[in-house]
């Protein structure tokens, strides 16, 4: 397995700390709002990514945080929290807003067939964890208290840029411009890692501490749950690009200062989806988020498939004509495995030469596009009977997870026979009722499960489509 490393800033071979298993990390979302589909970018590519390492038979154990307190608006430590400021805009306390739109992610995730990580945690889950790790920093001279907050002192880390392969004057430029100088720093670059001294006005989660009543800062939340439930040692941490610096950097920096030693291995990053303003907002212009495009008539599935055909560490332009050919190309690929006559058998070495050149692709630092062709050389291929195309195309399934097969698998599904035969026979009897307005909805319903009523002068058949 090939994987781009951000931190050498090139592909490597993958090599996990413990042989055949995987520790893999996820920043999560700060739930203050909606996930807007850039987001879901990333998170499709780190479900390739734990669904291919599984395919090649790694035992992956995937964590997530749900930042659920104290993420800034702005990376430097004077901006607002996103918490307060989604429960200020929606008139509801800040655990509400972070319950309502956690719930909105997963659904978010389940209609993208990602698969909800093993384990979830939320920020305001592992305070004592996070008090640990500071102390232990203030105590070896890695982090300062000064005017009630606790700072660390990036001059004290091992190489703090090696990620981002910035350089320290260009950052002083930015810190000047952008925003005000915190005094209490010791470098313009040191990031806080437990507040006491609050700069927002009611902040509402709060918890005692060895230096007072406070909240954490963002990056130890990823470096305290990541040692909770990974240990000391992560193979793979993922995020979108714009997390390598300072967000990365900072969890590298407190991690191994607290640990000792090295921390994370590989660490993998997904280009931004952007729109065609060139950046994906939250506030201005259109909120793209995954329920508009079903407003729209397309799938979450269309969606997925859209993102598939890029390689995650290339940006990609939002636009509804690409979404529009991904949506056309998904069905017509859907109807091809859909023509697959099921009732032959499996010739099983005759899969061999396609799971290999599959499980190469995703092998080449995740090349998903290249995992489609694979998929579309089996329907061509004219050495193999159908039966054993649809196992193929099943078995491919498991990491791009589209559905190909969902017509297939509910045309053997017995049960699925007897609910449609039950609904027909209940529209039947609405049209005999004169409810119309019923009948019509049990059509619809049934067309958006793929089945297709058809009225003739001898009765109601159907049709999967
Ligand atoms: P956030 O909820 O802002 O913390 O972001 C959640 C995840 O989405 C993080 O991994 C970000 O790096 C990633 N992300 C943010 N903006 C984009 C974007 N436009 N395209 C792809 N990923 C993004
Ligand atoms: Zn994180």
């Amino acid at each position: 397995m090939k994987l781009y490393n951000t931190l050498s800033k090139r592909v490597e071979e993958f090599i996990p700390n413990e042989e055949g298993k995987v520790k893999m990390y996820t920043c999560g979302p700060t739930v203050y709002n909606y996930a807007h589909i850039g987001n879901l970018r990333t998170y499709i590519f780190e479900d390739v990514l734990q669904k291919g390492l599984e395919y090649l038979g790694y035992d992956v154990k995937r964590v997530m945080n749900i930042t659920d307190v104290g993420h800034l608006t702005s990376d430097a430590d004077t901006g607002n929290d996103k918490m307060l400021e989604g429960a200020k805009r929606e008139g509801k306390d800040v655990m509400e807003i972070a319950n309502f739109y956690t719930e909105e992610f997963l659904d978010d995730m389940r209609s993208l067939n990602i698969k909800v990580p093993e384990i979830i945690v939320k920020a305001t889950d592992c305070i004592p964890t996070y008090i640990e790790m500071i102390q232990k920093m203030i105590d070896e001279g890695y982090a300062y208290l000064s005017n009630g907050n606790v700072y660390f002192d990036i001059s004290k880390a091992k190489d703090y840029y090696k990620l981002s392969g910035k350089n320290p004057d260009d950052l002083k430029i930015g810190v000047r411009d952008s925003v005000e100088e915190d005094v209490a720093k010791r470098n313009p670059a040191d990031f806080v890692l437990w507040f006491t001294v609050s700069k927002f006005e009611n902040q509402i989660l709060k918890w005692d501490s060895p230096w007072g009543v406070g909240y954490p800062g963002w990056h130890i939340e990823c470096s305290g749950i990541s040692y909770k439930t990974l240990g000391e040692y992560l193979d793979i941490h993922c995020g979108g690009v714009d997390n390598i610096f300072p967000h990365h950097s900072n969890e590298i920096a407190q991690s191994e200062a607290f640990l000792g030693h090295k921390w994370c291995n590989y660490w993998c990053h997904g280009a931004h989806l952007n729109d065609k303003s060139g950046k994906m907002s939250k506030s201005s212009g259109e909120f793209l988020r995954l329920a508009l495009l079903e407003e729209k008539g397309y799938s979450p599935l269309d969606y997925r498939y859209f993102c598939l055909n890029s390689h995650y560490r290339n940006s990609l332009v939002f636009s509804y004509e690409s979404l529009d050919i991904a949506k056309k190309a998904l069905a017509k690929l859907r109807n091809k495995v859909m023509a697959l006559d099921s009732s032959m058998d499996v010739e099983e070495e005759k899969m061999r030469p396609y799971i290999k050149k599959f499980k190469e692709s995703f092998e080449n630092d995740i090349n998903t596009s290249m995992m489609i062709t694979v998929l579309y050389d089996v329907l061509k291929a004219e050495d193999i009977n159908d039966t054993t195309k649809l196992a193929i195309v099943k078995d491919f399934d498991k990491v791009l997870s589209l559905d190909l097969c969902a017509v297939q698998e509910k045309e053997i599904n017995d049960s699925f026979e007897e609910e449609i035969l039950a609904k027909i026979e209940e529209r039947k009897q609405a049209k005999a009722d004169k409810d119309f307005k019923k009948a019509d909805t049990i059509r619809d319903e049934l067309l958006s499960k793929g089945v297709r009523l058809i009225d003739s002068r001898e009765g109601t058949t159907y049709e999967l489509i």
